[in-house]
């Protein structure tokens, strides 16, 4: 597979590599300083930076995790804009091409990136792996926004944790288990262990098994559902967890803007009064 790395991305990493040491900083001041002179300055400078990548290291990890996954062209790592954008992207088209968007600052400690990648990598293997079953569609049509981020967050989450299982985790068990608790904040506490050890076995870790247990955690469990909105569950209307849900929604004046929701469902008191309060105006 042929990887590439975003310029960007080299220049500061290596830039973030110098300033760790004091011998490579020296090397990399006496090797940049000139090229500000350079005729060509900009190409010049790129071709510099790249050499200071793959000469120490960063280059090399990067194609180490990469090496193992097949049926994929070529890969693009490239530098995240916010923390929080970190990850593998498979995209297919003409032929397959894995984007791995990475902080510089992952460069800096080897054994980190390690495992970030390979975690990242396991999701890529995963979609390529007809046994898995990868689709991007989750599903979720006729459900409102909120629900649909819902059951995106419960999938994401879960398949980390299954992940987990095979991979060295990215995250601390706390960190795993704080975001267990809040994509399922629905289910009780045993539930979500219970729901968590589903995930332990490696052979279950599909992409129809991540689906079923995010969208319908009670039937993936076999128990009946929690009729009625539950405390501290996001309201399908504003999305926002509420513990205040509404004893009598006024479901003439929701239905207009949410047609496939149901009373069941549940509207927070604010949604509930806003909704009534433009019924009372309404034409
Ligand atoms: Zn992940
Ligand atoms: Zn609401």
């Amino acid at each position: 597979m042929k990887v590439e790395f975003d310029p960007r991305l080299v220049e500061e990493a290596v830039h973030l590599l110098a300033r760790a040491d004091p011998d490579r900083w020296r090397t990399y001041r006496r090797r940049i300083d000139p090229l500000y002179e350079h005729p060509n300055r900009e190409a010049a400078m790129t071709a510099a930076l790249l050499d200071f990548f793959r000469r120490w290291g960063p280059a090399q990890w990067c194609e180490e995790a990469f090496s193992p996954v097949a049926g994929v062209e070529s890969a693009l790592v490239a530098r995240s804009k916010r923390p929080g954008d970190e990850g593998a992207d498979l995209f297919v088209g003409e032929h397959r091409t894995v984007i791995m968007r990475l902080a510089a600052e992952r460069f800096l400690d080897q054994a980190n990136l390690r495992i970030c990648l390979h975690h990242e990598l396991r999701h890529v293997l995963d979609m390529l792996d007809p046994a898995f079953g990868y689709e991007p569609d989750l599903g979720v049509h006729g459900r409102t926004r909120p629900e649909t981020e819902l059951v995106r967050g419960r999938y994401s989450v879960l398949w980390n944790l299954a992940i987990d299982h095979v991979e060295t985790a990215p995250v601390s068990r706390e960190t795993r288990q704080h975001q267990m608790d809040r994509a399922f904040a629905a289910l009780d506490a045993n539930q979500r262990a219970r729901l968590a050890e589903r995930f332990a076995d490696p052979a279950l870790r599909t992409h129809a098994n991540l689906v079923a247990a995010a969208r319908e955690p009670w039937t993936f469990l076999g128990e009946p559902r929690r009729v009625g909105p539950v405390p501290g569950q996001p309201c399908p209307l504003c999305g926002f967890p509420t513990h205040d849900w509404a004893d009598d929604p006024p479901v003439d004046a929701i239905r207009p803007d949410f047609p496939d929701w149901e009373p069941a469902a549940g509207a927070c008191g604010q949604c509930a009064d806003i909704y009534r309060a433009a019924s009372a105006s309404g034409p």
